[in-house]
């Protein structure tokens, strides 16, 4: 493999950028304090993913440190506080990717286990497969010791159970399922760390109202979550649309084979392609020279962001910073 730019520098670029979900959220309806606490829980995270990059650490383990932070806080559709399907339960997809060594693990379907990211690493690790899902990946869980189990109920929050009580009433009255339902939250990180590796990860309760058994994006390799030896992508958005234009390998695949730049390739396929399609959603992505790309097509999206200069910075609406 040849070297990248990072690996021949005499200071090594480090560099990260995680996000908590695009969608629909409006200035006028959130509140200074949750917004607050939002942007307090995505510094954490941020944190969480700097403390494994400054040492010298796997992109991998800084993508899984922020993701388990934004996991474990009930503002974020992924592992406590993950939206509620039709029927009133809840059921988790992930998926994290070693650009490096082009290896993978995702889970979807998942509903006893606290963090999915925790799973979809160890069916990468320690399994032959990609992609478990369902029943199969709570067994799988229960081989594992590492793995913390909870009860469904676990995930519940007030909030989501309003969303999905307004979204049963939306559909009653004549909206679309998935429009009825919306999403909001789900978490995604990518880093790129001081050998030059970049590694990807998603975490999703999927969409609010979604039907039992639906599987989004964020758990399928190249739709939500990619990660090679020249970029990392994971995306927030209408799942059904990010699947059918393998989103997250597109932005890869631009890159790769016109050549076009992180920015230029990433606003393309989510400012251009999606909305045409008539999805909507946004994505993170960065390079191995540490260029970050943070397009959406809502009107909003949580994110945050350390350059290899070490600015940081997290935001939720368009132009903020
Ligand atoms: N993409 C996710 C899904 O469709 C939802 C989201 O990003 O909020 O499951």
């Amino acid at each position: 493999m040849s070297l990248s730019p990072a690996q021949t520098r005499d200071t090594p670029l480090t560099a990260l950028v995680i996000h908590g979900g695009a969608g629909v959220v409006e200035r006028a309806l959130l509140s200074a304090q949750d917004e607050r606490d939002i942007r307090y829980e995505l510094n954490r995270a941020l944190d969480a993913g700097n403390a494994v990059l400054s040492i010298g650490g796997h992109a991998i383990d800084a993508v899984q440190a922020a993701i388990l932070v934004l996991e474990d806080s009930p503002r974020f559709n992924a592992g406590k506080g993950a939206a509620f399907t039709a029927r009133g339960g809840h059921e988790l997809d992930a998926a994290i990717m070693d650009g490096h060594r082009r290896r993978a693990g995702a889970v979807a379907g998942v509903t006893t286990v606290r963090h999915p990211i925790r799973l979809a690493r160890a069916v990468m690790e320690h399994s032959a497969h990609v992609m478990l899902a369902g029943d199969g990946a709570e067994q799988f869980a229960d081989t594992r010791g590492d793995l913390e189990r909870v009860p469904n109920s676990w995930f519940d929050t007030d909030v989501r159970r309003r969303q999905l009580e307004a979204a049963q009433a939306a559909e009653s009255a004549g909206a679309l399922p998935a429009m009825a339902g919306g999403y909001f939250g789900t978490v995604g990180a990518v880093a790129l760390d001081a050998s030059g590796r970049i590694a990807a990860g998603t975490s999703t309760g999927g969409m609010t109202n979604k039907r039992h058994g639906r599987i989004g994006d964020s758990p399928i390799i190249g739709a939500g979550t990619w990660a090679d030896d020249r970029c990392g992508v994971s995306g927030t958005g209408w799942g059904e649309f990010y699947i059918r234009h393998a989103v997250a390998h597109d932005i890869a695949a631009r890159i790769a084979y016109r050549g076009d730049t992180l920015a230029a390739a990433a606003s393309e396929v989510i400012d251009r392609v999606i909305p045409a399609a008539g999805g909507d959603g946004g994505a993170i992505a960065l390079d191995r020279d540490g260029n970050i790309a943070m397009p959406f097509n809502t009107p909003g999206m949580y994110r945050g962001w350390i350059r290899p200069d070490g600015s940081r910075g997290v935001a939720v609406f368009k132009g903020d910073s």
